[in-house]
């Protein structure tokens, strides 16, 4: 039995937490948050279908049904070879056998992004105030929203697009549904050329389609400048006026990286090895948003299921010295991407890429992932395995 720290609660340090508990590890679990917040099904709080607390699991809750230890602190500093972690209130995490870091990502910084725009990927709170902000531009009558995402060219895998496509077309259905879609201009913008190409070309195809049936505005190919109380400014001296803008910026590495003694990508994440054990320095593991995402395909992206993979695999690896598992080989795009009357399946490997319709019933299926994501992560029904 090893006495383990990890950093994070995330689907990362969750799953890391849950397996080395199935064998019989002491752990520590520290967030800056009191609870798991399950980013993907957190798209439907902007239009009122869900709230905060729908969307998360109680850590002290998760800790009571697997035997770790939860503590609410914010890192601050990570003394990675010496393994200890420094807290904002000064409190110093010491005397572990292994550390896991699994504290996400920061995000790449635009003049104005701060204060004017929302991001689905970034505080809970930020979902929360775009519901608010939608529903006075419905109290209003109208207005503009602009729904966009920003790259990295140092990584290309920290750019998130999915959940903005997400949103962008939930809110186009709200707006549809209560009968007010005609009194909004919706515009959808990014710096890249072939925003979502990621997923593959047919994707990008019946993405196109998708912006020219919802009668959404498209701005691309030109470098986000700074943002404004009242829209965004581009490098080609245009402006797309905005009521509300909601903007995910590409990830880069945590900020409390940069002030450790980690070895780190040029965008800041913690260099691993395929095992996800931190390079040059022993018993530290780095998983999740957190590390470089290592293999070939210039498509890979950071996600949930490859960070809950990272985190299996770590717990075998920790036990199992001799016999370590790779993610490498688990690297693909897996979502079901909602759009509010339906979703749609995105698969992305080697082997294939495909983006399938499944109306209606797309939208139950990724409710009753959901639901059972809570209640497997509670140990109230059994896992699906690899899920
Ligand atoms: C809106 C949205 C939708 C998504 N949809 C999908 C999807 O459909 N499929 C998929 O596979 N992936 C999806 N993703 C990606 C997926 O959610 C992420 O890859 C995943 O959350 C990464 O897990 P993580 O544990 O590494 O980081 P996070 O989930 O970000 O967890 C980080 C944890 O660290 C804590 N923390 C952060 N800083 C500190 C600090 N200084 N001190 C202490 N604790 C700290 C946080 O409170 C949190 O508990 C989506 C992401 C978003 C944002």
């Amino acid at each position: 039995m090893k006495k383990i720290l990890i950093l994070g609660g995330g689907f990362a340090g969750v799953e890391a937490a849950i397996y080395l508990r199935k064998n019989n590890h002491q752990v520590t679990l520290v967030s800056q948050r009191d609870y798991f917040y399950i980013y993907p099904t957190s798209i439907w709080i902007p239009t009122g279908e869900k709230s905060r607390e729908d969307v998360s699991i109680p850590l002290a809750s998760l800790a009571q049904a697997h035997g770790f230890e939860f503590v609410q602190k914010e890192i601050q500093e990570i003394k990675a070879k010496e393994k200890i972690a420094i807290c904002t209130d000064g409190t110093k995490l010491d005397g572990y056998d292994a550390l896991i870091i699994a504290i996400g990502h920061s995000k790449t910084k635009i003049e104005g992004m701060q204060e004017h725009t929302l991001s689905i990927c970034g505080e809970p709170e930020e979902a929360e105030m775009m519901r608010v902000k939608i529903e006075k531009l419905v109290q209003e009558g109208g207005g503009r929203i602009a729904f966009g995402f920003g790259g990295n060219p140092k990584d290309k895998s920290s750019v998130r697009g999915g959940p903005v496509f997400e949103v962008m077309f939930n809110v186009h259905n709200y707006l549809k549904k209560i009968g007010l879609r005609d009194k909004f201009e919706l515009t959808f913008f990014a710096p890249m050329q072939k925003p979502g190409e990621k997923m593959g070309e047919k994707a990008l195809v019946m993405m196109d389609k998708m912006l020219g049936m919802t009668k959404i505005n498209k701005k691309v190919g030109s470098k986000i400048t700074s943002f404004e109380s009242d829209g965004i400014l581009f490098e080609d001296g245009t402006k797309l006026n905005s009521d509300l803008t909601i903007f995910t910026a590409a990830g880069m590495g945590h900020d409390v990286f940069a002030s450790s003694d980690l070895p780190l990508s040029d965008a800041g994440y913690i260099i691993t090895n395929e095992f996800n054990k931190v390079e040059g320095i022993e018993d530290v593991w780095a998983i999740g948003d957190s590390a470089l995402l290592l293999g070939s395909p210039e498509w890979k992206a950071k996600q949930g299921h490859v960070a809950e993979v990272m985190a299996r695999n770590v717990a075998h690896n920790i036990t199992n010295p001799n016999d370590k598992k790779s993610y490498i080989d688990h690297l693909n795009i897996l979502c079901v991407m909602d759009i509010g009357n339906g979703a749609a399946f995105v698969y992305r490997s080697t082997k294939r890429a495909m983006m399938v319709p499944m109306p209606i019933i797309g939208h139950w299926i990724k409710l009753g992932w959901g639901w059972y994501c809570r209640n497997s992560k509670l140990g109230k029904i059994p896992r699906i395995p690899g899920m």
